[in-house]
């Protein structure tokens, strides 16, 4: 992939900006449509259907037929699987337009957007596919003169609703699960970036996948979304978002089905560093990555730098430096470590921060303000922030860009109190040379996932999701077929 090349398919990439509903394209009912910016540069880049609550409800009962008829629901589970393992491939073989795609669309570097996007999208497609026709019902000891089946059924009718973040990574979360189980499934992307899902209906389509069974319904979260939320026929709701949102899903919920509901929401995720954390330009390369990486638009980014104070400075000096020397460019040019942001308005909350923190008495040791002078695109320097009071706005608040906070501490019990002193409770890491410190430190710190000696470490077999106000109920692994089957017991008198 070379830069050149990369700027001559832009025009291209574009294909798909309706609404897929019942195995085919169609435009919102209403006729309306919005205008999809690209982050790299400010400019429009598609006119995308802007769907509401008819056109959810057009994609419901669509779901809702397939799911009844059996279509997909009662397809042999080795066919279901043969189908997803199919759509894995397809997207393999276009993952670099995929890749480019993610990219223009949310100014994520298109290197990662390869070699993390798309990677994570197809592994997790052929795990829930191989465990399609892997995975046992239950027999329960009732006795001797009965038989008492415990067996899985899909819930139904799934909405999903994503952010903007890992767009086609995180729908894949929810999409290869919840069609493994047999659901059929309503989704909708963010409206910053509906482009590279819409194209994966295309080729789940091409994979074999019925009609009806993957409908994509793109437009903005007060209308398409909330019709989501609030439709009686949608079975169970998985969101991904923050946490305003994820609240009103379980308000949705209440005024309407009392459809089931799983929220993965934000996070201010600690990084803490230990006196005997192993050696210093390891940890600092280790703590850089968890906060800038994807411009820190990533819920279990480790935006909080807890380190002893023994440590402080040292560290601090490597961090500091590891930003300076991480630049803003072009997210389509491969070389490119630090993208945009995803948008204006985004960026300049962002900032905002920065701005609130150096008023409370914060001073910034790097970065700070905006990137790359003269772009019209949405650039933001890797910024560290150093004196921050654990109860200010930068130190509790999700940020969602590439802002590090820098807070000391004397003992192990401090630094587990000030990793647990946010609402959230999403991930944390653990830098120490000592084993009994880090599992006493990880069972300590409320938190979905902790990492030790390393960050944002991860793999499809385990699960993802969060304590405390980061929300309920796990994406990945096989523990995430719970969100989309419910159990039913068949008592048998023999
Ligand atoms: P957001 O909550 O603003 O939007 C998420 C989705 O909800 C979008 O599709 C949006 O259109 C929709 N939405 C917005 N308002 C709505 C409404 N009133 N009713 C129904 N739907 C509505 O979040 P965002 O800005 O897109 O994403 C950033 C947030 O997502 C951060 O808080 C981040 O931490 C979180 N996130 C969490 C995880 C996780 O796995 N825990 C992963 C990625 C992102």
């Amino acid at each position: 992939m070379t830069y050149e090349a990369n700027l001559a398919t832009i025009e291209s990439l574009v294909s798909r900006t309706d609404a897929f509903i019942g195995g085919e394209f169609v435009g919102a009912r209403s006729g309306a449509r919005f205008t999809s910016v690209s982050p790299r540069d400010g400019r429009a880049i598609a006119e995308i259907a802007a769907c509401d609550e008819a056109d959810v409800d057009l994609a419901v009962i669509a779901a809702r037929r397939a799911f009844d008829d059996g279509r997909w629901s009662r397809m042999a589970p080795r066919l279901r699987r043969v189908v997803l393992q199919r759509l894995a491939r397809l997207v393999e073989r276009d993952a670099h337009e995929l890749a480019l795609l993610e990219s223009l669309d949310m100014g994520k570097p298109v290197s990662d957007a390869l070699a993390v996007d798309m990677r994570v999208v197809v592994q997790t497609l052929d795990f829930y596919a191989e465990a399609i026709d892997k995975l046992y019902d239950e027999v329960a000891p009732t006795g001797h003169d009965t038989l008492a089946t415990i067996t899985r059924e899909p819930i139904g009718v799934v909405g999903a609703v994503v952010p903007w973040n890992f767009p086609l990574m995180l729908a894949t979360w929810k999409i290869a699960p919840a069609l493994a189980a047999g659901n059929s499934m309503v989704l909708k992307p963010a409206e910053q970036s509906s482009l590279s899902v819409l194209r994966l209906a295309e080729l789940a389509a091409e994979a074999g996948v019925p009609g009806g069974v993957l409908n994509v319904v793109p437009g903005y979260g007060h209308t398409a979304g909330a019709a989501i939320g609030l439709h009686m026929d949608v079975d169970a709701v998985t969101f991904t978002g923050s946490g305003p949102v994820g609240r009103r899903f379980l308000r949705y919920s209440a005024d309407s089905n009392l459809k089931q509901v799983s929220l993965e929401l934000g996070g201010k995720s600690p990084q803490i560093v230990m006196a005997d954390a192993p050696d210093t330009a390891e940890v600092a390369a280790g703590i850089a990555g968890g906060i800038f990486f994807n411009q820190g638009e990533v819920c279990s980014a480790g935006s909080r730098l807890l380190v002893h104070s023994s440590r402080r400075e040292e560290l601090t000096e490597a961090v500091v430096l590891a930003a300076k020397n991480l630049h803003a460019g072009d997210p389509l040019d491969p070389s490119t470590r630090l993208g945009a942001l995803v948008g204006e308005e985004h960026m300049r909350r962002v900032l905002g921060y920065v701005d609130g923190a150096v008023r409370q008495g914060a001073s910034v040791l790097a970065g700070g303000g905006r990137a790359l002078d003269g772009s019209e695109g949405f650039f933001m320097e890797a910024t560290v922030i150093d004196e921050v009071r654990a109860d200010t706005r930068i130190a509790q608040e999700e940020i969602f860009g590439p802002v590090l906070v820098i807070m000391p501490f004397d003992t192990v019990d401090e630094a587990v109190e000030l990793a647990n002193s946010t609402p959230y409770g999403l991930a944390a890491s653990v830098w120490t040379k000592d084993l009994s410190t880090a599992h006493r430190t990880a069972k300590a710190v409320r938190a979905g996932t902790v990492w030790v000696n390393c960050y944002d470490a991860a793999d499809i077999t385990v699960p993802f999701g969060g304590y405390k106000e980061s929300g309920f109920g796990r994406d990945k692994s096989l523990h995430a077929f719970d969100k989309y089957t419910q159990l039913k017991t068949t008592w048998v008198q023999l």
